[in-house]
């Protein structure tokens, strides 16, 4: 399913598989001028190819390596003969074909192998240029892109939603916190996440976030200090697991979000 919607001169392509008629998880991609950043998951490429069809698209960038973020790079590329371009630190994984977890083949499918160029500091289009300012702690690889004359932020999953509770065992909540306290300090007055959310109270929300984290953050590493297992605080925290930790084969969990306050920065 894809959903096409308008902001401030920005096409979204809000995109999911369907499960039973109901999207589960989103991906995203924006079209800035002849820009898109990212190109959802490989389930919704030929969807997303045909919805880009006279869009006059002439470069996809990816935020980070995660399959749900490069899915149509490789159709983009060779249908429409875009460049790709995506962060240094990303290039070697993208160009792989990484197993998938069944819950990853399920909501988003394997992303064909495809070759961008590594990004520089910024990228141009007809009308805007967009810093690009790596933000590590969802992945080590993730960058923002950055508008600073509309002081517009791509953020992809480095900001997802006001209290995450739940993470996987790569995510360095330590590292996010740093990034999102560096984002604040930019004042975005808007975040375009990678779920397709448009967050236009950019820096209550990031305040709201960074409190949210800095507490819990010192939550666990008192309870860890006291003596505690990381299983025994997400039940002194939340008093269960994640709900979506049977779907994804224990690969979202609230231990895991627990586990990467402890294991340091
Ligand atoms: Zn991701």
């Amino acid at each position: 399913m894809i959903e096409i919607s308008q902001f401030e001169g920005i096409t979204r392509f809000k995109m999911g598989t369907e499960l039973d008629g109901e999207v589960f998880y989103w991906c995203s991609a924006y079209q800035v001028d002849e820009l898109l950043i990212d190109s959802g998951c490989a389930h919704t490429a030929k969807e997303l190819l045909e919805a880009l069809e006279g869009r006059g698209i002439k470069m996809v960038v990816n935020t980070h390596h995660h399959e749900d973020h490069i899915g149509a790079n490789a159709l983009l590329a060779e249908k429409l003969g875009v460049e790709l371009f995506a962060p240094g630190a990303a290039l070697q994984r993208i160009a792989k074909q990484p197993e998938l977890f069944p819950h990853q083949e399920l909501l988003w499918g394997r992303a064909q192998r495809s070759l961008p160029h590594a990004l520089g500091e910024e990228i141009s289009t007809s009308g805007h240029r967009l810093q690009v300012i790596p933000m590590p702690g969802h992945s080590d690889d993730l960058v923002v892109f950055w508008e600073p004359k509309q002081r517009w932020a791509f953020v992809s999953d480095l900001w997802l939603l006001r209290h995450p509770k739940t993470c996987r065992n790569f995510e360095n909540n330590l590292q996010a916190l740093t990034s999102l306290q560096r984002l604040k300090a930019m004042r975005p007055r808007v975040m375009f996440t990678g779920l397709g959310d448009i967050e236009e109270n950019a820096v209550e929300a990031l305040v709201e976030t960074i409190d949210w984290l800095e507490q819990c953050r010192d939550r666990a590493v008192g309870l860890a200090e006291g003596g505690m297992a990381p299983g025994e605080i997400v039940q002194e925290m939340f008093g269960r697991e994640s709900a979506h930790y049977e779907m994804t084969q224990g690969q979202f969990s609230y231990e895991h979000f627990v586990r990467s306050f402890l294991k340091g920065p």
